[in-house]
């Protein structure tokens, strides 16, 4: 198997030689290599250099955006603010931003292919988030800053969606059609620009992600459904060659539900020319992997013909777990 793993750099400077020995050693080839800064980077690829690691720059949408742009994302604008709080609590609010009046895709990917000469180490960009926020918040909240308002009003005659809106399937197909066309014209201006610098571009993939492993259990939290209702339609990404490699957040520790979940994801990348890699969530809020768990799970993306596995996150990852991978 392909080994890979998402590695958060931020306050890992003490442990970053050790960190790339074990990379090393347990068979660890691609790192998704996520930085706040150079001076937090710099520690790990010093160790790094002359290994046998490929290194891809991990940044997510919202980050790309702050540092190509110089300002954060618009937020998402929810009207009832209570009814939100009341059932997903505050902690979240601030966090969600709406990509309706992104139209800086070619700024943003050239951005990102300066950003890897400059850093000289990068094999390709792994993008994150590359996605409006999770269906489960969006569902019955949906947005309604200036942005959505002005794309819905030529086709609905107001901005905000009713209730009975959310309920028309003809007004839903616009509403996702709009998030398909943003997001996936991002990911096209990205796999463009990184491609013609001989830049691989890969994907964390929604598949699993929303926090509460009871809510994970039924449409739509889970698999297909929900990538395309956050606008990422990674089928269609690997099948038009954007993608080199997706890696599919999985973060669960349900056998019933990775296996689920990676015959899905096979179907749909039959005969797409990218790599698939299912990723493993070792310590996640859905739970933790014992080293056993890791090693069932890893066998069954190899019984099932994925590529590769992809931990999340390395920092979570213990020498029982690295005597695992190293048998892999
Ligand atoms: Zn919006």
């Amino acid at each position: 198997m392909d080994k890979a793993t998402w590695y958060y750099a931020r306050g890992r400077a003490a442990q970053a030689a050790s960190d790339v020995e074990d990379l090393v050693q347990s068979g660890v080839r691609s790192v998704l290599f996520n930085s706040p800064d150079e001076a937090s980077a710099a520690p790990f690829l010093e160790a790094a250099g002359g290994q046998p690691l490929e290194l891809h720059i991990g940044i997510s949408l919202k980050e790309l955006h702050e540092r190509a742009l110089g300002c954060p994302p618009p937020p998402m604008v929810i009207p009832d603010r209570d009814a939100f709080v009341a059932r997903f609590g505050d902690r979240c609010l601030s966090t969600l931003v709406c990509w309706s009046g992104l139209t800086q895709g070619a700024a943003l990917a050239a951005w990102l292919v300066r950003h890897c000469r400059e850093a000289g180490y990068a094999k390709g960009v792994s993008l994150d988030v590359l996605r409006y926020p999770n269906t489960v918040f969006a569902e019955d909240f949906p947005c309604a800053c200036e942005s959505c308002q002005a794309r819905r009003r030529p086709w609905l005659g107001h901005g905000c969606l009713e209730a009975a809106d959310r309920t028309d399937p003809s007004v839903m197909y616009k509403e996702l059609e709009t998030k398909g066309a943003v997001i996936g014209g991002v990911a096209r201006d990205l796999a463009q620009a990184l491609h013609a610098a001989g830049l691989e571009f890969s994907l964390a993939a929604r598949a699993v992600y929303a926090g509460r492993d009871h809510e994970h259990a039924a449409a739509p939290m889970w698999g297909y459904g929900p990538a395309l209702y956050e606008g990422q339609d990674w089928a269609a990404w690997c099948r038009d060659g954007l993608l080199d490699t997706v890696h599919f957040m999985n973060y669960t520790p349900r056998l019933e539900r990775l296996e689920r979940l990676t015959r899905q994801h096979r179907d749909l990348l039959r005969g797409a020319p990218v790599r698939h890699h299912e990723g493993l969530g070792v310590t996640c809020s859905a739970g933790r992997l014992s080293p056993a768990d890791l090693d069932d799970q890893i066998r069954l993306c190899a019984d099932l013909g994925a590529a590769g596995v992809t931990l999340f996150p390395w920092h979570g990852v213990s020498a029982e777990h690295r005597a695992v991978l190293a048998r892999w």
